[in-house]
């Protein structure tokens, strides 16, 4: 019987990209705008890569009526250079997430998901390069909503799909590292668990009052039994 919608974020939660995905982004952007924008010193974190694309394009004086018709061809730009110019040594998997994820994957109450500001295209990539994407069978992305708070009602629509299951309230678990996951899950009903891996301090987090808290993933049987509590 599935218990619980488990969503991971991705970037700072299961794991990090080094500073190409910086770059690719800054590259892209001038190869269709003509200028990056302020994607090289953009705050990124907890964001939508949509909502990143027009605040750095808009920080360079383009109006959203000047981005919004090439923005398709932006989108689809970063995702071909990411996929062609990330290697695995991009990547460093999070203390613990392979083994909380090879954990959690054999729980039968348990489904798993992905709710990320990433594009699936993109997204799905950085997951695989450490090989941890088969855990995910689906997933709400930038793709699905115009901020990160439409996206449960879209995980939730996709776990029905797959599962049967339509799950609600407090049966969702939405794991993330900064305050936009907490909000996230607040404004959706759902449980927040907040991770301190990413570029937010533990008190930084405490502070967004997340109903749980963890420096970082590395004691699955604490992190599971957090996720399976009603
Ligand atoms: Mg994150």
């Amino acid at each position: 019987m599935q218990k619980k919608l488990v969503l991971f974020d991705i970037d700072g939660t299961l794991l990090k990209v080094g500073s190409v995905n910086r770059r690719v982004l800054a590259d892209a952007l001038t190869r269709v705008y003509g200028t990056s924008g302020s994607a090289e010193t953009h705050n990124f974190a907890g964001k939508m890569d949509s909502v990143i694309i027009y605040e750095v394009l808009r920080n360079a004086g383009l109006g959203d009526s000047e981005i919004a018709p090439l923005f398709d061809t932006a989108k689809d730009t970063y995702i071909e250079m990411f996929r062609s110019r990330t290697a695995p040594s991009d990547v460093t998997l999070l203390e613990g997430v392979r083994e909380l994820l090879e954990e959690l994957s054999a729980l039968p109450e348990v489904s798993l998901g992905l709710l990320t500001g990433n594009f699936e295209g993109s997204g799905r990539h950085k997951l695989q390069l450490p090989g941890i994407d088969h855990y995910f069978p689906f997933g709400a992305f930038a793709d699905d909503g115009n901020n990160r708070n439409e996206l449960p009602p879209a995980a939730v629509e996709k776990a029905y799909r797959l599962t049967g299951k339509r799950f609600s309230g407090k049966e969702v678990v939405i794991i993330g590292d900064t305050e936009h996951d907490i909000e996230c899950a607040r404004v959706n009903g759902a449980r927040s668990v907040a991770v301190a891996s990413g570029t937010y301090s533990p008190e930084e987090l405490k502070k967004h009052e997340p109903d749980i808290l963890f420096e970082n993933l590395s004691s699955a049987g604490v992190v599971i039994n957090e996720i399976l509590r009603s």
